[in-house]
């Protein structure tokens, strides 16, 4: 088999009701750069890649299609290896990873459906075939009632049936983020887990004295306390509380996360398979923490594509550490509207009570909808 076209599909979507996080940055469009690879065979792969749809586009197009056209996707881990070492001059880390990313989801699609299997039954099969999601959501939407809108939106994901949530924090006052979380605590119980994302608004001794101030309200995680270059700072993080820290939804390949896990910088690894290599490097990057006895939950924020390609990744990770009642990796369910993705799969992935099934079809498990494709694309 051999690859005859890569194509990259720019799509973008209005947000209804724009949204912040700690960062400030508004979220108006979601957008997402969708990869198709194309076979002599007549089997068609989807990727996708995470971050600025246009650049990853650009750069598959520019960079990597040329390589890749004529290479035979069961190839797939050889084609990786040398698109990245053509590339890693320039850039071993962000968009040429997050481009990588992409195409080696679609070659891996591309596998799958060649041989009728979920790409979890190529990467070693299915520890698990339903995972625990949790609600990803909680964002700053209307300043003037961030408390209120919080607590409501956290109640409405506890109906729907979702055993866990996660919110965002960072509102450049300490006392008024622990009074959200608390607040957002009372209104879900003792039950559910709630797990709190600053997205890397802090300093070493800001996130520390936050982290201990939230502690008592039992919280699952502190996701990204202080930006992603500072590993040393992870470390002191990391020490000083009682509660896992997480992080590494901007760290990229097996090189990137090595000093953070290898260091146990943080409790809880969260690679991105859009973003940090694609499902090759995130097999890698997962090997890796449990050698050292870091948890491995992956991060997910995208269409269909990548929800997908999370859950197949999802189903493969074993428990850490196995137990007969094994706590295992939850799968990120950003709620945010986002046609992206929930349009884009013929076959929408949904959870029911908090509970989300592993795509049994091949490869990805989903098709996708082309109808929707070309209603979102803008490029
Ligand atoms: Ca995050």
């Amino acid at each position: 088999m051999k690859v005859t076209a890569v194509t990259c599909h720019l799509l973008q979507s209005k947000v209804d009701r724009p949204f912040v996080s700690a960062r400030g940055w508004r979220y108006a469009t979601r957008s997402s750069c969708i990869v198709e690879i194309t076979t002599d065979e007549g089997i068609t792969g989807w990727g996708e890649c995470y971050g600025p749809a246009a650049v990853n586009k650009t750069l598959i197009e520019t960079q990597y299609a040329p390589r890749i056209i004529g290479r035979d996707p069961f190839d797939v881990e050889v084609v990786w290896e040398d698109l990245y070492n053509r590339i890693k001059d320039y850039g071993a880390q962000g968009f040429a990873i997050t481009a990588l990313s992409g195409i080696d989801i679609a070659l891996w699609d591309i596998m799958g459906r060649a041989v009728g299997k979920p790409i979890h039954k190529l990467i070693g099969g299915a520890h698990r075939t339903e995972v625990m999601a949790y609600a990803t959501g909680l964002y700053f939407i209307d300043m003037d009632c961030l408390i209120e809108e919080a607590v409501e939106e956290a109640v409405g994901y506890a109906e729907q049936g979702f055993r866990a949530i996660k919110m965002k924090i960072g509102l450049g006052d300490p006392a008024f983020d622990v009074r959200r979380v608390k607040a957002v605590r009372e209104a879900i119980g003792p039950d559910i887990r709630l797990a709190v994302d600053a997205n890397h608004c802090f300093t070493v001794p800001q996130a520390i004295r936050l982290g201990r101030m939230l502690e008592p309200l039992d919280i699952l995680w502190f996701e990204e306390p202080i930006s992603p270059e500072d590993h040393d700072g992870y470390v002191e993080v990391t020490r000083a509380l009682d509660m896992a820290v997480a992080g590494g939804e901007n760290d990229f390949t097996r090189w990137g996360f090595r000093d953070v896990i290898a260091r146990k910088a943080m409790d809880i690894v969260q690679p991105d398979v859009c973003a940090a290599g694609g499902i090759s490097e995130c097999r890698k990057i997962a090997a890796l923490a449990s050698a050292h006895g870091v948890e491995c939950v992956p991060h997910a924020w995208g269409s269909a594509i990548g929800l997908a390609a999370t859950l197949q990744f999802l189903a493969a990770l074993p428990d850490m550490p196995p137990a007969f009642r094994p706590i295992p990796p939850m799968l990120e369910f950003e709620q945010t509207p986002n046609p992206l993705r929930d349009e884009l799969a013929q076959e929408p992935i949904r959870q029911h009570r908090g509970i989300v099934r592993v795509p049994e079809g091949p490869g990805l498990g989903i098709e996708v909808n082309r109808e929707a494709l070309a209603r979102w694309k803008v490029a």
